[in-house]
């Protein structure tokens, strides 16, 4: 291995397009003169040096294939000062001048950590959830939300034939942005996410009954994951109504697939930043989308950021779904 090496991995839940991402690092690394090494399992394999020289073709025809070539995974280990250390200790031996990260929050706090023992790191937001506060955009959501459209159309098509309610869960622990977009996209009457108050009658019942009186005979109504209680909705939902219901929890459907032009431009870009930080010499950074451009901040100052909710899509959702 030459002198000056980055690393790349994947951590934390997995999105379509982190292989785009890689690709773009393993590339645009190579191109400027460092040798690239590829970490597989996050933090785990720096843990456990599970890393391997990449080449130019060792990202050959990945562009559009889901998951990671890398692997991801969450590391117990890793999230604690010792694991830090020795992962420092790991770059260290390996010559690792600066380590990319691919992944979430808590990926990147792992970054920040890394950083703070020695270790450069850039993180690169690659979540299907866009629950990043300090970016507009994170790699793997456009992806998602189509598939998750795909998926609930289908249901729309055997809702509709049996006059049914449809009740689905999409990801999102604590972000709605899902739900708020596939929500609008298929027409759900009721969205229910982690960020928004919701009444069971009001906000459910009230609005099936409205849209009865104007014939309607099926419904979706969408949940977040971060809301659950999907089955138990349906239920309650076939109780008070009479209205045949059925609960549907997407899962990890959402997860895979091939990522779509959005996410393989987007994690093409965002793996160039992040490289181009390292030729700088800069650490404790991570990449994102403001205003439609990619940009960088200090880690810690983006972990401190505050999501804010579409409050006006929700409201459209409101008055154009009866
Ligand atoms: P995501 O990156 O998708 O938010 P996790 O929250 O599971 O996923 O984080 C992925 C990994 O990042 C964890 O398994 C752990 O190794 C590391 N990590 C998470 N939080 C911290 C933290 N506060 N300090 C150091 N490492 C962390």
């Amino acid at each position: 291995m030459s002198a000056k090496s980055i690393a790349v991995l994947t951590s934390g839940g997995d999105a379509p397009g982190m292989n785009a991402a890689i690709r773009a690092v393993v590339r645009s690394g190579i191109s400027k003169g460092f040798s690239v090494l590829g970490v597989r399992r996050g933090y785990n394999g720096l843990l456990n040096g599970d890393v391997y020289e990449m080449n130019l073709r060792s990202v050959s025809d990945i562009i559009g294939r889901g998951g990671t070539i890398l692997y991801t995974a969450r590391s117990p280990e890793f999230n604690a000062p010792e694991g830090v250390k020795k992962a420092a200790e790991v770059c260290s031996r390996l010559n690792v001048v600066g380590v990319v990260v691919i992944g979430g929050d808590g990926s990147f706090r792992g970054a920040r950590d890394l950083t703070n023992a020695g270790v450069p790191c850039i993180g690169i937001p690659g979540t299907i959830d866009n629950d990043i506060a300090s970016s507009e955009y994170t790699i793997g959501f456009d992806t998602a939300m189509n598939t998750a459209v795909d998926m609930i159309d289908r249901i729309r098509d055997t809702a509709e034939s049996h006059d049914r309610c449809s009740v689905v869960e999409v990801m999102g622990r604590h972000c709605g942005d899902l739900a708020l977009q596939v929500g609008v996209a298929t027409g759900a009457i009721s969205i229910l996410v982690p960020e928004m108050p919701w009444d069971f009658q009001t906000d459910i019942i009230d609005r099936i009954r409205l849209a009865q009186k104007t014939g309607k005979r099926h419904f979706i109504i969408m949940v977040a994951e971060g809301v659950g209680g999907t089955n138990e909705i349906a239920n309650r939902i076939q109780k008070e109504t009479g209205i045949e219901t059925r609960a549907t929890i997407l899962g990890h459907v959402q997860r895979g697939g091939s990522p779509n032009l959005r996410d393989r431009v987007v994690a093409s870009e965002m793996g160039y930043h992040a490289v181009t930080l390292l030729e700088e010499g800069q650490g404790n950074r991570v990449v994102v989308v403001r205003g439609g451009k990619v940009v960088d901040f200090d880690i810690t100052e983006a972990l401190n950021m505050k999501r804010t909710f579409n409050k006006a899509l929700y409201d459209v959702a409101l008055s154009i779904s009866i």
